[in-house]
């Protein structure tokens, strides 16, 4: 049967202490025991649903792991105060002193900046690989290694990884393979591709109304009680805490994540069939000519559509400048960084969310001067906002008036 990961969403059931419709939000740090065994039981880990310290744990921010562990189909999972919390959290659990983890050289800048430049101290070093090539994947594994790590939807080149190609890898070497989903919630769910550990950053579609950070670590029973352990686990020890008022705030918010994917893919899917027909170099998944489109569409549960995030190349970083500034002026959306907001946000990731990368190395992988990243908004009239930002393209010259 196909996995339906916003069904296992709507039918969970929260009440609220007095009957509410939506869970009491937990306003507390700390919790009191009836009897002193119990905190000590607590403590052990052997008192199951006991709270004992808001950084372990607390019910708003079990309700909203538990809903996002059943999104993505995995047993348990334990929210956090940034997808980099998360990030960071579940790499220095897996790897000690002398570990090598084998990553996408095209990852978020934020993860990128922490295997290259801070991991290094603690003596965990990495080797970042072209992921869409599986024979360089299992090339670049040593005796050390310990996690392949990869985003099914790279940010910000948008390639595409073969989950399940990337998981026999990763079990006939004995590693984790640890996924960032943050660009395609609910329309993948790499665990059930055999992905390990699953990430999202909650600040992008999830929570989608841009107005907090926050992340999530999917995994197993065995390994989220790791994280959470009191005495060596990173989550805990590392303390990336979220608050509770933003747990209850973003599980309200993850309830409508499927009609909102749905709209971000379809208006995403119109512009790039637009931007492509009107000849610009123009990368998103669900066009066919995208190297990775079959393989999307081979993992992808398929109601949610190809996601909202699209690149085009419009030749240089002044041309990308000037349009993006035109399109904020026409109100076609925000010169932002960052994903999944109601607007349209655009940016141009080599000199924002990609600039933690060396030009060197962004030129070897493609990452050129004139992309704009692009996350579609849910603009209830598409083809409107397509006429209005090709007038903006035709005004900066970047889009020849002969061909339109
Ligand atoms: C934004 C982002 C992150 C980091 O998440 P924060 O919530 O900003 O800490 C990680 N991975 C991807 C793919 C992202 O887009």
């Amino acid at each position: 049967m196909k996995y339906k990961p916003a069904d296992r969403i709507q039918d969970l059931q929260y009440f609220g202490e007095f009957g509410g419709v939506n869970p009491s939000i937990s306003d507390s740090s700390t919790y009191t025991f009836l009897s002193a065994k119990t905190m000590f039981d607590t403590f052990e880990g052997n008192a199951e649903g006991c709270y004992l310290y808001s950084r372990h744990s607390s019910p708003s921010n079990l309700y909203l792991g538990e809903a996002l562990a059943a999104m993505e189909g995995t047993e348990t999972a334990n929210v956090s105060a940034s997808g980099m919390g998360a990030i960071t959290s579940v790499l220095m659990q897996l790897c000690k002193a002398g570990d090598h983890i084998v990553c996408s050289r095209t990852v978020y800048g934020g993860t990128y900046a922490f295997l290259k430049n801070f991991a290094p101290q603690f003596g965990i070093n990495t080797t970042f690989v072209d992921i869409t090539k599986p024979e360089l994947v299992e090339a670049a594994v040593q005796n050390n290694t310990k996690v392949l790590y990869c985003e099914t939807v790279s940010n910000p080149l948008l390639e595409i990884a073969d989950l399940e190609a990337l998981s026999r890898i990763s079990k006939s070497h004995d590693l984790k393979l640890v996924v960032d989903n943050t660009f395609s919630p609910l329309s993948i769910s790499p665990a059930k591709l055999g992905a390990d550990v699953v990430i999202h950053s909650l600040t992008k579609f999830i929570n989608g109304s841009s107005d907090t950070v926050g992340g999530v670590v999917c995994g197993t029973k065995e390994f989220i009680n790791d994280l959470r352990n009191v005495n060596d686990g990173a989550a805990m020890l590392l303390g990336p805490t979220m608050d509770s008022l933003r747990a209850a705030s973003i599980l309200k918010n993850l309830r409508t994540l499927h009609i909102r994917m749905k709209q971000h893919s379809h208006n995403a899917m119109f512009l790039a069939k637009k931007f492509q027909e009107d000849g610009f170099k123009t990368v998103y998944p669900g066009l066919q000519s995208h190297p990775g489109h079959e393989i999307f569409k081979k993992m992808m549960n398929e109601t949610y559509g190809f996601g909202g995030m699209l690149t085009i190349d419009v030749g240089s970083l002044d041309k990308a400048n000037e349009l993006m500034e035109l399109m904020q002026e026409r109100n076609l959306g925000y010169l932002a960084v960052s994903l999944g907001f109601y607007k349209t946000l655009f940016s141009a990731p080599g000199t924002s969310t990609s600039s933690e990368i060396p030009e060197e190395e962004q030129k070897e992988m493609g990452l050129s001067d004139g992309l704009i990243r692009f996350s579609i908004g849910l603009d209830n009239d598409i083809e409107r906002t397509y006429e209005m930002m090709k007038e903006c393209m035709i005004e900066v010259g970047v889009l020849d008036t002969e061909m339109v």
